[in-house]
């Protein structure tokens, strides 16, 4: 546990959450100010900051819980689909460093919109990109 992490003191029952799932490595709870009804968030127990250090088994484990929060919403909320979020560093819009994903269900007619118009790239862009990507 990190000293000052909210969510970990969520996890630890400190700090109070809607929690609507929870196993022996993950807690899931309410968004406090969420993007449509039913966004939740997904954290391990264990902390790490975010993506970059999470560990594999604690990634698997929170993966896996998403899924079942998925499945719990599709029946419950009735959404018609869901985005998995995940921020890593303040330019990705992180706030809170305690890894987490978001869960959002989606409703055919919520006023979520896609925050970038994307474009088509240039061959060569991909291509330039992607032998930075592989290296050598
Ligand atoms: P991030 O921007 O780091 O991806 O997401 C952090 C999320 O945590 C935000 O959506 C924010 O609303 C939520 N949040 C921040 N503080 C609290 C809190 O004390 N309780 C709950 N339930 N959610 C929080
Ligand atoms: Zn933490």
């Amino acid at each position: 546990m990190a000293e000052d992490c909210i969510f970990c003191k969520i996890a630890a029952g400190e700090l109070p959450s809607e929690t609507v799932q929870e196993d022996e490595y993950t807690v899931a709870f309410m968004d406090i100010n969420p993007w449509t009804r039913g966004h939740a968030l997904v954290i391990p127990r264990n902390h790490s900051r975010n993506l970059y250090e999470v560990g594999e088994e604690d990634l698997r484990h929170t993966a896996a819980a998403a899924q079942r929060l998925a499945l719990r919403m599709r029946q419950r909320l009735g959404c018609d689909g869901l985005n998995l979020l995940n921020a890593t560093e303040p330019a990705a819009w992180q706030t809170v460093f305690h890894f987490h994903v978001h869960v959002i269900p989606r409703y055919a007619d919520d006023p979520l919109q896609l925050p970038v118009r994307p474009r088509q790239a240039e061959q060569d862009e991909l291509a330039q990109v992607a032998a930075e990507l592989r290296g050598g």
